[in-house]
């Protein structure tokens, strides 16, 4: 097991959720006070002084004094007893108004974004125009059919603020689904459900929490409005808004009366904003990251099962991998099919590394990705054949293949940092597959998933379960990452990029690390990289591509000594070397990967090579050969063995 000294540096503890919230003066005093005013409305029987509808002709128009602190009304009702009950009615308010909304609103919207399609459509066409009617005329429509109640305004007022949060919902869910995090739960198999309960809705709380306090502060105005305007709270009842109403009257007799009720408004307003802005700050913010979107809800076109999938196998081991004439494709602008990944074959033996070797571009990762089933929208495999330890994976359903994540493919993703959810302890995430597709109970999922996490080399295992993954550094959390993927002991593990993101220090252990791993699980790797130097310590067989096609395979060393396709010749003359001599400057490949629109069935490295003949831009270049095979016309024409020297 590679050595983890580098790796132990830990990211400073942060200050867990409460800790984050008392720092923040301000909104936590707003906090107390809104708690202050629910204990108010709760006991406000037990605490008000007077019975706040008992009249005292007597003493009306008081103003602030020691039997009443707030004076008292037009009918010499006590004020202060007043705003408590207001408190109470108006608590209650905000309760029905927000829950309709949040369980009506919330529920639709991430809906919309996560499933997307004519659904997605649907709702925020509807939403749109319910978006655009303004508040205050619903319900007055509303209290009109239904007759002046204040229950009844606040669920127009509930049913107006949901298409807020239907809104929010589909927006947020829309992007957290495109976060590697989310894209990593599918990969271990977590199902739907289990992705928007645990893995996207942590994540979208702060958005969440800023839009109920907004909320919250409009209903209370709004409130005080309707009661002010007769449509909510009855003369009777001792509402802030119609403590207002009453007193536009008598305002000319007793100054003070507006006060007492329009102080109450104003500074729970207040409260709630800065309450609610402090809770959201205090919720973990997930780091920001690149977006890869599934396509797996999207109706497509039938796949084509490669007729080349059913022939008979070579001798040897069975393959945990077998992939058979791969084309992978994204529409076109002219309303046709661009192909991306165009034919690719690999096969990896239990306990064989294949390195999946190539410049950006090359369709390496996409290849990756498609084996999984998860090609980035609005992409799609348009044929072939992906067998996983001898399971078709070509034309399952989204919730077979789901079965089949996690617990015979592992997946390893370039940056750890956007892999993990950053809103749940390493301890469930490593756990999540266990419960998933072993059936562990909880105490044993923790017992294995601290297992692992010694295994892969997490010092005080045990200790580390509660952490969050912005607690760990780069290669300890690309070691969390590497003990969830293995975690159901896998077949097969597709590595894309382990080591890109991660310091130069600890990339080696990382590497060690899989090695070690292999030994020990046993499963068979794909590795995809950019780095020669990384296929010739890891890998047994390598598969080159370049532009959406393999160009050369064979046995890793063969290759790497005695490359016969130019761009492998061109990469390794490009790879940095150990003992090259002090100043001698890398040789770069000249001009770039053509983008897809641009391939043809003529070689498309011929703009690169150095080698080109006029046969090279004729059509049909085939990979030639079984086990060692080469896409060049050229093959056994060049000496390109003596250029290179293997990294
Ligand atoms: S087919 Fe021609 S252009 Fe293509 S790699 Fe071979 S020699 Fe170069």
């Amino acid at each position: 097991m590679g050595d983890t000294v580098s790796e132990t540096r830990q990211a400073p503890r942060r200050p867990g959720f409460l800790a984050r919230l008392v720092r923040q003066k301000v909104p936590f005093v707003a906090l107390l006070f809104v708690l202050m005013m629910v204990l108010v409305a709760i006991f406000a029987p037990l605490i008000s002084p007077y019975d706040p509808n008992a009249q005292d002709l007597a003493n009306a128009f008081q103003g602030p004094n020691g039997e009443h602190w707030l004076g008292t009304d037009q009918v010499g009702r006590d004020n202060l007893s007043r705003v408590i009950a207001g408190t109470r009615l108006s608590m209650v308010a905000m309760l029905q108004a927000i829950s309709i909304s949040i369980v009506i609103g919330v529920p639709l919207g991430m809906s919309a974004g996560y499933i997307g399609g004519r659904w997605e459509r649907f709702i925020s066409r509807a939403n749109d125009v319910a978006f655009a009617l303004p508040a205050i005329l619903v319900v007055f429509g509303i209290v009109a059919v239904t007759g002046v109640s204040l229950s009844h305004a606040m669920i127009g007022l509930g049913l107006v603020f949901s298409t807020r949060y239907i809104a929010l919902g589909r927006a947020m869910v829309k992007a957290a689904r495109h976060e590697p995090y989310v894209e990593a739960a599918q990969v271990l198999g977590v199902r739907s459900w289990g992705v928007i309960a645990r893995h996207i809705t942590p994540n979208i709380l702060r958005p969440l929490v800023v839009q109920t306090t907004v909320l919250l502060g409009a209903i209370i105005l709004i409130e005080a409005e309707l009661s002010y305007l007769g449509l909510a709270a009855s003369a009777s009842d001792p509402s802030w808004g119609r403590m207002l109403h009453d007193s536009q009257a008598y305002f000319a007799r007793q100054p003070f009366l507006p006060f007492p009720a329009g102080l109450a408004i104003t500074l729970l307003v207040i409260a709630v904003n800065l309450a609610g802005d402090g809770v959201a700050d205090a919720i973990i913010k997930r780091p920001d990251s690149g977006a890869v979107t599934t396509g797996k809800r999207r109706k497509r076109p039938p796949v084509l099962v490669s007729e080349r999938a059913d022939r008979p196998v070579a001798d040897g081991p069975a393959p945990v991998l077998e992939v058979e004439d791969l084309v992978v494709a994204f529409p076109a602008a002219d309303g046709g099919e661009t192909v991306v990944v165009d034919g690719v074959d690999l096969r990896v033996a239990p306990g064989e590394t294949l390195g999946l070797a190539g410049e950006s571009g090359s369709g390496k990762s996409l290849t990756a990705w498609a084996v999984m089933g998860l090609v980035p929208e609005p992409g799609r495999i348009v044929r072939g054949s992906v067998k996983v330890a001898g399971q078709q994976l070509i034309g399952r359903s989204d919730r077979e293949l789901s079965d089949i994540r996690g617990r015979d493919v592992g997946m390893v993703f370039q940056d750890p940092a956007t892999a993990l959810d950053p809103a749940m302890t390493v301890g469930r995430q490593v756990m999540e597959p266990l419960r998933r597709h072993l059936g562990m109970t909880r105490a044993q999922a923790k017992a294995r998933a601290q297992d692992l996490l010694g295994l892969v080399g997490v010092p005080d295992p045990a200790g580390r379960m509660g952490d969050y993954p912005h607690q760990f550094s780069g290669g300890m959390a690309q070691r969390v990452v590497i003990a969830r993927a293995l975690a159901c002991n896998p077949k097969l593990l597709l590595a894309d990029e382990p080591t890109t993101a991660l310091d130069v220090t600890v990339q080696a252990q990382v590497l060690d690390l899989l090695i070690d791993l292999q030994d020990e699980f046993g499963m068979g790797i794909v590795l995809v990289t950019h780095d020669l130097g990384v296929v010739a310590d890891m890998c047994d067989t390598v598969s080159v591509m370049y532009a959406g096609q393999i160009v050369e395979r064979g046995d890793c060393a063969d290759v790497l000594k005695h490359p016969e396709h130019p761009y492998t010749a061109a990469l390794l003359a490009s790879s940095p070397v150990n003992d090259a001599p002090t100043g001698q400057r890398l040789a770069t490949i000249p001009g770039r990967v053509p983008p897809p629109w641009e391939w043809s069935s003529a070689c498309r490295f011929q703009e690169r090579c150095s080698h080109a003949v006029d046969r090279c831009g004729t059509g049909g270049i085939a990979l030639v050969g079984d086990s060692r095979a080469v896409r060049c016309v050229r093959t056994g024409e060049l000496d390109l063995a003596e250029k290179v020297r293997t990294p």
